[in-house]
């Protein structure tokens, strides 16, 4: 049931976290559905999700018998270890023939061209991809198809695919992450547990406080962002040049995707059959009454600013369909006189004659770099990461600190 809008085929995807989901998925509105094996991609939280080498097998025969598309995640970040697997599993792959393979890894681009496979790839929105000359680069090494960043708007995706003649897969409904894809190492710091090998715990999705300068500020979940939801901005994307409509959510449920399926399914048909009385907003009601958090276009339009921040929902620690609290705030620790104390004694004790241990502190103030100048830091990285209303450095500010007499080395370091 291919679908075309001015000759470009276009195709909505599909998650399935378990087979017996992808059963439900694949006789509903998707032309596509993506879904992991066991290994290698990026959930693994739990155990009875993602496919066996067989199911693969027996859903590439499911889909293929009805003309729609399969794509295999293998989207993890691998180590040494991690390749004898990955090795393994891309000459499976070959053998049963998926319709594509989502990566980030580059060592996949080398293992299939080592292997001979051949093998269709588009690279995952964890490649974090964002400028005509990455997508160049891409695209001599055999990648055929970008999953956009999430952080990307609509007008510049029309411009790179015009120029590139690349596909596009945009994500269009569903959870989405507050960090640029890949960049984040929020849950790797705190759990030791990657967001990057696929086994984030979501620490943005708790209720923080945040206390400055005496005040409690007024937050409830400052680093959750709300879900996308581009059902209402279809025509949109079809202008842009995007080829396939991404619906997040390998950990829901059947019956919330196939509903969900559907009527992103149900739209698509409609405005290609009528675009001039196409009806935006037909199951906009009542999939609004079946959302998990409240809803933003993301970075569609342009940044998004406040408003992208969810403040619903949030904080209970509940994340999948079975309701398992997986992950809680805990309590921040204070860095006490006696841990300061214990951290000096350490470096002293490891400092010998011939190699001298170096003491860097990031600084986001004027007076925290002052404080960490009198504390005889070595290195002071003044970091351009700030929230509003706060400011980074001003140039006034980094030439006062380099007159101060006792100069440490400044770097600065500034995120965009
Ligand atoms: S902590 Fe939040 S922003 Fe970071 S990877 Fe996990 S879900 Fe995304």
């Amino acid at each position: 049931m291919s679908r075309f809008f001015n000759n470009k085929k276009i195709e909505l995807l599909a998650p399935a976290g378990n087979f017996e989901i992808f059963k439900d998925i694949i006789t509903s509105g998707a032309d596509a559905v993506y879904f992991g094996g066991k290994k290698l991609n990026m959930r693994m939280h739990r155990k009875d999700y993602n496919l066996t080498n067989d199911e693969i097998i027996d859903a590439i025969s499911m889909a293929h018998s009805l003309g729609k598309k399969i794509y295999v995640t293998v989207n993890n970040l691998f180590s040494q270890q991690d390749l004898k697997d990955a090795r393994k599993f891309l000459v499976f792959l070959e053998k049963v023939k998926p319709d594509a393979l989502i990566i980030q890894d580059f060592s996949i681009l080398e293992l299939i061209n080592k292997l001979g496979l051949n093998l269709n790839l588009h690279s995952s929105v964890m490649m974090n991809v964002h400028n005509l000359e990455t997508i160049k680069a891409l695209r001599k090494l055999g990648v055929t198809r970008i999953v956009a960043s999430r952080d990307i708007d609509l007008q510049t995706i029309y411009a790179l695919q015009n120029q590139s003649d690349m596909e596009f897969e945009y994500f269009t409904h569903g959870d989405m992450c507050v960090a640029h894809g890949a960049q984040c190492l929020y849950s790797a710091l705190l759990f030791g547990k990657s967001s990057n090998r696929g086994l984030c715990m979501k620490p943005c999705r708790w209720n923080f406080t945040v206390k400055k300068g005496g005040f409690i500020y007024p937050t409830e979940y400052p680093l959750a962002v709300k879900d996308m939801y581009m059902y209402e901005n279809l025509p949109e994307m079809i202008e842009a040049g995007i080829v396939s409509f991404k619906i997040e959510g390998r950990m829901r449920s059947s019956d919330y995707l196939v509903n969900l399926i559907n009527s992103y399914s149900d739209a698509i048909s409609r405005y290609i059959d009528d675009p001039i009385c196409y009806d935006r907003r037909k199951d906009a009601q009542s999939i609004y009454e079946s959302r998990k958090r409240d809803f933003s276009t993301g970075y569609a339009f342009g940044k998004p600013g406040i408003d992208n921040i969810n403040r619903r929902y949030e904080g209970t620690g509940k994340f999948y369909s079975t309701g398992k609290v997986f992950s809680k705030p805990m309590e921040e620790i204070e860095v006490s006189e006696e841990r300061i104390d214990e951290i000096k004694r350490t470096l002293h004790n490891e400092t010998t004659s011939s190699q001298e241990a170096i003491l860097s502190v990031k600084v986001n103030s004027y007076a925290q770099a002052k404080l960490a100048l009198e504390e005889e830091v070595d290195t002071i990285y003044l970091s351009g990461e700030t929230f509003e209303p706060d400011l980074s450095f001003s140039k006034k500010e980094i030439l006062g600190l380099t007159k101060i007499k006792k100069v440490a080395r400044y770097i600065l370091h500034f995120l965009e």
